[in-house]
């Protein structure tokens, strides 16, 4: 396994290990000690999660290091947020809240899903908008500790400031920090 620094203007490295679940468990790993470290500074604050290929894979099944992940965010007192693309209707919130439960994620402080009339024509731009939007009315309660998700757009303001991101392959894996506090960006799936 390597971390593999690129030339950015903010810390920027991408994990490189035999197979996606490797590199996944690499990234879990380094953020487990930075987790640790910040509990340790004595700090307080939240840990952001996107849900698909980022808890679950694409055929919901768990992603176990990440499940691992967001327990340990639990047993050290951190707040946990859920910021997903999903669209918000009744029937989809009542389904992925009893999908997160299955899998153990239940003691989470909110769950963002996207408005239902934001969900239809998504592009990047809305994407990228929706989740910062969310991050900043989580930041209005906690300091932001971490953020985990696949998508370029669940880490930055708006994609089309960071061209250089949107242009990066989606499979992809890395650490980054393009705000105060690291990101694990996870590999992503094309859309179709
Ligand atoms: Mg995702």
């Amino acid at each position: 396994m390597n971390f593999i620094p690129q030339n950015m203007n903010f810390i920027f490295a991408l994990i490189e290990a035999e197979n996606k679940e490797d590199r996944i468990y690499h990234g879990t790993e380094w953020m487990s000690y930075w987790l640790k470290f910040k509990k340790k500074c004595g700090e307080n604050g939240c840990i952001i999660f996107d849900i698909d290929d980022t808890l679950i894979d694409s055929k919901e099944k768990s992603i176990k290091s990440m499940i691992r992940l967001y327990k340990l965010c639990i047993s050290l007192g951190f707040t946990v947020n859920i910021i997903t693309a999903r669209p918000d209707t009744h029937a989809n919130r009542k389904y992925t809240e009893r999908l997160l439960k299955s899998k153990g994620i239940h003691e989470y402080e909110a769950l963002y899903m996207m408005p239902a009339n934001m969900s239809d024509k998504i592009t990047s731009y809305k994407l990228s908008s929706y989740k910062f939007n969310a991050r900043n009315d989580i930041s209005t309660r906690h300091k932001i500790l971490a953020n985990c998700g696949d998508m370029w757009t669940d880490h930055v303001k708006s994609i089309s400031k960071y061209k250089h991101l949107q242009e990066r392959d989606i499979n992809e894996c890395a650490i980054l920090f393009p705000e105060q506090y690291p990101c694990l960006k996870l590999p992503g799936t094309y859309q179709k």
